[in-house]
């Protein structure tokens, strides 16, 4: 029995629906998967339904964009209730700074001379959190890019022209947003931030997992992190972080995380429920 704990859909920048991706889950023996869609929870409900279709296991989830000390770290929170009030106006509030964003990258590659219509960057996301990737899709639609690397080579990265900061929650306002919804709060792909400076600060803030197995990080890497996890006795996840076909080959069923680890997430959830 294994589960993917990191998985996005097109209601951020995935390219599946919730339906094809349940039945991709399906189709690779999945008993279980969460949906992590950044700063969204608005494709939980689908998922639900479709995982629920094909007798697989759902976690409902998010993948939270916040910082901690000038370094931008995604926060996986697992469990998360959709309709708990706080993290509605939090993630509603992300996504207003997103679209914001949105807008005056746009502008930016406007004001080099390249016609980008805003609306059809809105068009390709067709959700409540849209980022890079969709201006990086409409660039490619209007034949100014030739895939999405070249399009964040040229304007998106940091230190391109059209790219641009984004209003960020601290990490600490991260995992208390997540655990007030009932959650858990998980530190995504620590691998690929090469600041594991940070990980006593989260700990100390109350962060509960590490996701150490990640289709990204090499074996050693998986080994540094799963010692980190045990000092600091946090809990283990994993996942493929599949965004469907955006990025070549979809990543789901790269990252096979035997089930037992969800049992242990399970009695932490409702360790911290019972108070
Ligand atoms: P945003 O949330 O708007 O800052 O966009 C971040 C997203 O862009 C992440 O989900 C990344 O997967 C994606 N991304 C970052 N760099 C690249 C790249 N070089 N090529 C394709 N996608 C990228
Ligand atoms: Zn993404
Ligand atoms: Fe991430
Ligand atoms: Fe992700």
């Amino acid at each position: 029995m294994f589960t993917d704990l990191h998985l996005h859909t097109n209601f951020s920048d995935g390219t599946y629906t919730p339906e094809e991706l349940a039945g991709h889950a399906h189709r690779l023996g999945f008993a279980a998967v969460a949906l992590t869609d950044h700063d969204t929870m608005e494709g939980c409900a689908r998922m639900a339904a479709a995982s629920a279709a094909h007798g697989i296991e759902f976690i409902p989830g998010s993948e939270l964009t916040c910082e901690h000390e000038g370094q931008e770290l995604h926060m996986l929170g697992y469990f998360l209730d959709a309709a708990n009030e706080k993290l509605r106006v939090a993630l509603a509030k992300f996504q207003g700074v997103r679209v914001s964003r949105i807008r005056e990258m746009v502008a930016r590659i406007n004001a080099l001379g390249v016609k980008l219509d805003v609306q059809l960057v809105f068009d390709i996301a067709n959700c409540r959190a849209p980022g890079r990737p969709h201006i990086g899709r409409a660039l490619v639609k209007i034949g100014v890019c030739s895939g999405l690397d070249e399009a964040f080579d040229r304007f998106l990265k940091k230190g391109k022209p059209a790219w641009m900061p984004k209003y960020r929650m601290t990490a600490a306002e991260a995992i208390e947003l997540i655990h007030q919804a009932g959650g858990l709060a998980v530190l995504a792909h620590p691998g690929l931030y090469r600041a594991d400076h940070v990980i006593p600060g989260l700990v100390a803030a109350g962060m509960d997992g590490l996701e150490c197995i990640y289709t990204r990080h090499s074996t050693p890497i998986i080994e540094h992190y799963l010692l980190i996890a045990e000092e600091h006795r946090l809990l283990v996840t994993g996942g493929s972080d599949c965004h469907g076909m955006n990025k070549g080959q979809p990543l789901i069923g790269t990252t096979k995380l035997p089930y037992h680890f969800i049992e242990k997430l399970k009695a932490r959830v409702a360790a911290r429920r019972a108070g």
